[in-house]
């Protein structure tokens, strides 16, 4: 009875909040401002490229049809330091990210609502948004198959030694032996899938196939069902670190999560484990990942996340031994720019029209981090 009350409150609240934002924005012209990847001339013949500056996610029409203004940025620094002090909302993207600090937060003083264009919207001071009351939302779900897609692709192509055969094809050699002597079978193997979300279980799901031992760590336990259907066993951090000959990373990036990869927990891994990454750059250290893979304590690393983005010229990352590095696409597929492009559409409609953003998207809301991927994180 008591909860039911309390729902009720919520409710009215929540809708009193819906008709002021209606009131407030119906009938303003917004400044929405898009930091998005240049897509130069593959953008000219490719409609289909929608996360990129020049097709602006599918908004243009849309936006200025209702009397909205859209700027679409690809400089993510002073260009964005002179748009933030006017812009209602901000629409950035993991793929070309911008990173939104306090301080920018600070100058931003009409700033109302931040999407983030994908998954993963740790580019976003979020305590900060929070304590200036503005809603973060990013397009949950998105693109989680296509990671959950590059992630086989990497495990596959770090065991069976691809690249390195792939680039003597291209060199005009043929020395079987330096291929052979490193490619293994992922049959047998112990794959330890460390954070078993949207992405995480999408991914044991796609490996289960392959007769493996899987574990996983997450920082709560699934439920004996989801355990069974994905055929994966509940294992401590530090004995997964110590089992498994590979590993991939599935959390978000939060101030726990920031770093996990340390020297400590990278040589603690087998000697001749493989490590797949395509949660966040900045949760494996870069200089103990580098150590590790030229003293030979690690096969491999794979993935498409850097910090920062786009990665510099000169990022050790791109230079070290073993590794299978690519650029941060894997959830920006065309056919995940299209789910996360007609996303970011939804959630400025129900925006615009006073109505509240999916709560599926909602990352931070009324003050708080509200997501349940995130919040742990956040609290206190
Ligand atoms: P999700 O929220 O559905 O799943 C994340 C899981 O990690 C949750 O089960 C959560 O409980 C768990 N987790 C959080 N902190 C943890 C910790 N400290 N230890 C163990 N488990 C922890 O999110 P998702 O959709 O699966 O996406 C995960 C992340 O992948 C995103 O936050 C983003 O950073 C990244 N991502 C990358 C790409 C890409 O293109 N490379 C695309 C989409 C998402």
């Amino acid at each position: 009875m008591g909860k039911r009350f309390v729902d009720c409150e919520h409710m009215h609240f929540n809708s009193l909040r819906e008709d002021l934002n209606y009131i407030i924005y119906k009938h303003r012209r917004l400044k929405i401002v898009a930091i998005l990847y240049p897509g130069g001339k593959t953008a000219k013949n490719n409609p289909d490229l929608l996360g990129c500056a020049e097709n602006a996610l599918g908004l243009r029409d849309f936006l200025e049809r209702n009397g909205h203004e859209l700027v679409v940025l690809t400089d993510k620094e002073s260009e964005l330091d002179r748009h933030l002090p006017s812009t209602d909302v901000l629409i950035t993207t993991p793929f070309w990210p911008a990173y939104i600090t306090k301080e920018r937060i600070s100058n931003a003083s009409k700033l109302r609502l931040i999407l983030t264009a994908g998954v993963g919207s740790d580019h976003i001071d979020l305590a900060a948004a929070a304590a200036k009351g503005i809603t973060v939302a990013e397009i949950t779900g998105s693109n989680v198959v296509s990671v959950a897609e590059q992630v086989v692709m990497h495990i596959l192509a770090l065991i069976r030694n691809y690249i390195p055969a792939y680039k003597q094809v291209l060199d005009g050699r043929w020395d079987i032996a330096e291929i052979a002597a490193k490619a293994h079978d992922l049959e047998g193997k112990t794959v330890g899938v460390i954070g078993t979300g949207r992405i995480g279980q999408r991914v044991c799901t796609r490996l289960k196939a392959f007769d493996i031992n899987l574990l996983y760590y997450n920082n709560f336990r699934l439920s004996t069902v989801e355990e069974f259907v994905l055929g994966v066993r509940y294992t401590p951090l530090e004995e997964l670190i110590e089992k498994s000959d590979i590993i991939t990373i599935n959390t978000p990036l939060t101030p726990e999560t920031d770093g996990m990869f340390n020297r400590d927990l990278l040589f603690r891994m087998k000697k001749g484990a493989y490590l797949v990454n395509t949660a966040r750059g900045k949760i494996v250290n870069t200089n103990a990942l580098v150590e590790a893979l030229e003293k030979g304590h690690l096969a491999g690393y794979a993935g498409d996340v850097w910090y920062p983005e786009p990665a510099p010229v000169d990022h050790p990352w791109r230079h070290m031994p073993n590794h299978g590095m690519v650029h941060h696409y894997s959830g920006t597929t065309l056919e995940a720019q299209k789910r996360y492009a007609d996303g970011i559409k939804n959630c400025l409609l129900n925006f615009l029209n006073g109505r509240a953003i999916d709560r599926d998207y909602l990352i931070v809301d009324d003050g708080k981090v509200v997501s349940p991927s995130y919040s742990y994180a956040f609290k206190g």
